[in-house]
């Protein structure tokens, strides 16, 4: 498994002034921050609007050569930091620590799956140069959440799948898990990457198992 939340509590956390953020469509927003560390490609950030809350963590979505830090959210009404988080603006400060995580492997010919914010360790490793063969099956609920899908399209062509049971335009009509389903037979030999919600990774991880993929070809990182 991925990123675990043992080590939040202790983060360190370094304030930091918003260069940018900005909401791009479907509840998403993209926030960059000023690019202080070195990191690895599927590494996440410790994040938080103020000491006293506990901060969430968010995987970076920016390459690992790119100037500034992006980290792409979507708001939970009910949630303590991203209410707060995305009515913020550039000069604001944020509480951010230094990159972590060990959810970085590529591996030739990988499939990468997530669903909604899920895409962004796979956006970051796009952006560094690695998993240009990489299949990635992309779910969002409608078309505007098919974040970075441009990106996606032009460096993997018809290796990008995206998928929403809504049925918007060019996209498999049914969710990541309908199209495993149907699909005639699955690579058994590459490793399965997964990002997202707990749900989506659990359904998903018991398709792949059912269809013949080794529990140790499959690899996640949830988002809770
Ligand atoms: C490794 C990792 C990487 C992540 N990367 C991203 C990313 O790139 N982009 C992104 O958008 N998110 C990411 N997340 C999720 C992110 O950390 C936050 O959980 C999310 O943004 C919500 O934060 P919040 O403070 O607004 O909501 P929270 O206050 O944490 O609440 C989230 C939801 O849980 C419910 N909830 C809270 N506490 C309880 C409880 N005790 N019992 C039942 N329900 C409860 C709330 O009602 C709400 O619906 C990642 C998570 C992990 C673990």
């Amino acid at each position: 498994m991925g990123t675990g939340i043992s080590a939040v509590k202790k983060l360190e956390l370094f304030p930091e002034k918003i260069i940018d953020l900005k909401e791009i469509g479907g509840g998403g927003f993209i926030l960059r921050l000023p690019r202080r560390y070195d990191f690895e490609a599927g590494q996440v950030i410790g994040l938080s609007t103020r000491l006293s809350l506990e901060p969430r963590l968010y995987s970076i979505a920016s390459g690992e050569n790119d100037k500034e830090l992006e980290i792409l959210f979507t708001r939970k009404d009910d949630g303590q930091l991203t209410p707060a988080l995305s009515g913020l603006a550039q000069g604001d400060t944020v509480y951010s620590s230094r990159p972590f995580g060990n959810y970085t492997h590529v591996t030739p010919g990988c499939f990468w799956i997530a669903t909604g914010t899920g895409l962004a360790p796979f956006r970051s490793m796009l952006r560094s140069g690695k998993g240009k063969d990489a299949f990635f099956l992309h779910g969002a609920r409608d078309s505007a959440s098919f974040y970075f899908s441009e990106e996606f399209r032009e460096s993997l062509s018809n290796r990008y799948v995206p998928c929403s049971s809504t049925g918007a335009g060019g996209c498999f009509p049914g969710r990541v898990s309908d199209w495993l389903l149907q699909a005639d037979e699955l690579p058994l030999d590459k490793q399965f990457y997964l990002c997202g919600r707990a749900e989506m990774v659990v359904e998903v991880r018991d398709i792949l198992i059912s269809k013949g993929i080794s529990f140790k070809n499959i690899h996640a990182e949830i988002y809770f």
